[in-house]
């Protein structure tokens, strides 16, 4: 249950004074979610510096200015066109205030000649005359300490204006109450921080644009908060799983070796060292939760399959579920014959497959007459009963989140669970994300891969490309053409593949093909279909083919917009054509003028093929958030935090939480109870609601 000192900030948003229905649409918006905590976690982005309250006579011209003024005289517009004119005075000279298509009523109302008020704005000059159009404020004497040195910019969005936002947020200010410290005292000494309330208050009250940096102190205390939240969050989900009694699994290796020795090639020593790890998990007799990362092409399919192995020769089943039906038949097409040369039975089991076929294999994995099931998200609905499940692999893995993994893995029979991703995701948000796995690398490709020939070009180069193409179409080269598809507006995206088709289709005839994310998985299929085969040379696509697509005849990719893309996302798109043993080229086309940083992130791509450099580097350059392209990536969202800024102190709080889990990993000394306060501050009540002593 969240602690009561928490009820004031998890209220409603629309309890505070002013907030209407309309407003309150716009808030939740612009905050992603109604509480007073997602008010108060929306800090300024910049600042207004109020703090110049000269006299007339000196006032520098150009600057903010705040004044105290008496109103002297009104001038109505002698047209439409015209503004409506206020003469103020302070005790040394005159300023106009002036002011276009506002009631003439409302200024008289606000600006009473005789009355004395205080007003902010730019101030100007024009024709010899001070003056200040549309005051930012004009406010009475007795409000004037409303009006901070400095006002606070906050991020906007339709419907709402800085000066809306910062009553609410005065008004949720006054909420906040002192909480217990749940960082450790000597280390809030050592790094000179508030405790959490004064750090949101100060935060929400910037004095300087240093302020507004994400290493100010206050800053730097509410994004570590948010950080150890995570990582103790995760840390707590990592020691609940480790007590989880699992299967101890040692197959006498018989079909494994078999295996291994008709494979065509040898296993790479980063695939045994992997296997090393996994087989090690296996056998202990606690639940697997493993992470296994490896870079496209890295060799991922036949570890997880050697896994499988394993538990089968113990007489269990084995589970490898895939994002997508292509990807789940790709999975069967490459498994299925090395399975049957040793004698085990191994089913597909998609949104596809017939009714009856179903029912059958639903029949058989029940009474453990399949050995190895490979399928999509079917594999895990609630009717479908395994006999006895070993192992349950989930490929491509950053498609879910946390959440879901947690019910993957309290999927019934404490089978092991291995999660791999073709993502090389860097260190740091392996930790926010998946902080409660253990991880293993792939860290190396099969030698013979030739490096990709990438170029970057302007999209200006089309028509040459075009005529390229037209020739090494001829000459057998199979390509793909990928359109970019920006979140915001899916349908102009989808109508540019879309024409872009059109014109292909011109020139390649009954050769090219489109596949897109709106088709129907059966439509998907087909087309794909024909591009393995060869019926299709050119494929025209967005980027739904980012993800595991094998067709290995397919050498050359063309990317239309490169620069729209996160570098993460080319890579895994680039990791398409490097397939086969042949030489592989990709072109990076860029649209318009290329920025200095979009010309470094292209660069990238040129100089290097490995995942982890490149990963890096698109945090560095992007920050994490746009690391896979889109927020569905699953990865943790930061509010606070920023992981461009503050991977320095996630690392802390990733040791700080080992550190309170050792001493104290039921959270019941002080510091834990108030540690406690903090998960629930942070949202992470399910975590600590599966966590019992
Ligand atoms: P990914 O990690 O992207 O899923 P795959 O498992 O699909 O990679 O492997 C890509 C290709 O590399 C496949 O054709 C596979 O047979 C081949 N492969 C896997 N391991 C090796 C190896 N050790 N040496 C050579 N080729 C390998
Ligand atoms: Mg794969």
């Amino acid at each position: 249950m969240r602690p009561e000192i928490l009820y004031p900030l998890f209220a409603d948003i629309s309890s505070l004074k002013g907030m209407g229905p309309k407003s309150l649409k716009y808030m939740e918006n612009l905050l992603g979610g109604r509480r007073i905590i997602d008010l108060l976690f929306h800090l300024p982005s910049n600042i207004i510096d109020r703090s110049y309250r000269p006299k007339l006579k000196n006032a520098i011209v150009g600057k903010i200015c705040t004044i105290k003024v008496k109103v002297v005289e009104h001038i109505p517009p002698k047209t439409k066109q015209h503004p409506y004119r206020v003469v103020v005075e302070d005790d040394t000279e005159q300023l106009t205030l002036i002011f276009f298509k506002v009631y003439a009523d409302s200024i008289a109302k606000n600006l009473p000649i005789g009355t004395t008020k205080i007003v902010s704005g730019r101030l100007e000059k024009f024709n010899n005359q001070l003056q200040m159009a549309h005051p930012d404020f004009i406010l009475n004497e007795s409000e004037a300490k409303e009006l901070p040195d400095f006002e606070p910019i906050y991020p906007l969005t339709a419907g709402i204006t800085n000066k809306m936002i910062s009553k609410f947020m005065a008004q949720a200010m006054n909420k906040i109450p002192s909480l217990p410290e749940w960082l450790d005292s000597e280390f809030l000494q050592e790094r000179d921080w508030p405790d959490f309330k004064t750090a949101l208050l100060r935060a929400h009250h910037p004095q300087n644009l240093n302020d507004l940096q994400p290493f100010a102190k206050e800053r730097a205390r509410l994004a570590y908060d948010e950080l150890l939240a995570n990582q103790l969050a995760l840390g707590l989900v990592r020691e609940q799983r480790k007590k989880i009694k699992g299967k101890s699994i040692q197959g006498n290796g018989a079909l494994r070796d078999k295996i291994i020795t008709n494979l065509p090639f040898k296993l790479t020593k980063a695939q045994e060292k992997v296997l090393c790890e996994i087989y090690a998990d296996q056998a202990s007799e606690y639940k697997m939760m493993r992470l296994l990362q490896g870079d496209v092409g890295s060799g991922k399919t036949i570890v997880a399959l050697l896994a499988m192995l394993n538990a089968v020769e113990v007489g269990l089943q084995g589970a490898l579920m895939a994002p997508t039906e292509i990807l789940a038949q790709q999975h069967f097409e490459t498994i299925a014959p090395l399975t049957e040369m040793v004698g085990i039975k191994t089913a597909l089991l998609t949104g596809k497959t017939k009714v009856k076929e179903r029912k059958q294999i639903l029949e058989n994995l029940n009474n453990g007459a399949i050995d190895i099931i490979i399928g999509t998200h079917a594999l895990f609905q609630d009717d479908v009963v395994y006999h006895d499940l070993g192992l349950a692999i989930v490929d491509e893995q950053h498609r879910f989140g946390v959440q879901q993994r947690l019910k993957l893995s309290q999927k019934g029979q404490n089978s092991d669970v291995l999660v791999m991703t073709a993502t090389p995701i860097p260190r740091t948000l392996v930790l926010s994300t998946y902080g409660d796995m253990d991880c293993s690398i792939i860290d190396q490709l099969p030698a013979e891969r030739k490096p990709v020939d990438t170029r970057v070009m302007p999209l200006s180069k089309l028509p040459e490309v075009i005529n390229r193409l037209k020739h090494q179409i001829d000459e057998g080269i199979m390509a793909y053409w990928v359109c970019p598809l920006v979140e915001e507006s899916e349908k102009s995206d989808l109508a540019a593949a879309e024409a872009r088709f059109a014109d292909m289709k011109q020139i390649f005839g009954n050769q090219v093909g489109l596949v897109h994310g709106k088709m129907k998985e059966a439509e998907k299929n087909a087309v794909m279909e024909k591009f393995k085969n060869g019926d299709i040379r050119l494929l025209v696509a967005t980027t739904v083919i980012e993800v595991g697509v094998n067709v290995p005849q397919a050498t050359l990719m063309i990317i239309e917009h490169a620069e729209r893309f996160g570098l993460a996302q080319l890579h895994q798109l680039r990791g398409r054509v490097k397939r086969g043993n042949r030489q592989a080229v990709c072109l990076l086309m860029y649209g318009g003028h290329l920025s200095d940083i979009t010309c470094e992130r292209l660069n990238i791509m040129k100089q290097t093929e490995d995942g982890f450099v490149i990963a890096e580097k698109d945090l560095e350059l992007r920050g994490g958030g746009e690391i896979l392209g889109t927020r569905q990536s699953g990865l943790e969202d930061f509010r606070l935090a920023d992981m461009e800024y503050h991977r320095n102190l996630l690392l802390i709080a990733h040791k700080d939480t080992q550190l309170i889990i050792n001493k104290d990993k039921f959270l019941q000394a002080s510091r834990g109870q108030a540690l406690r306060t903090l998960l629930y501050l942070f949202g992470k009540d399910e975590n600590i609601q599966n966590y019992q002593a």
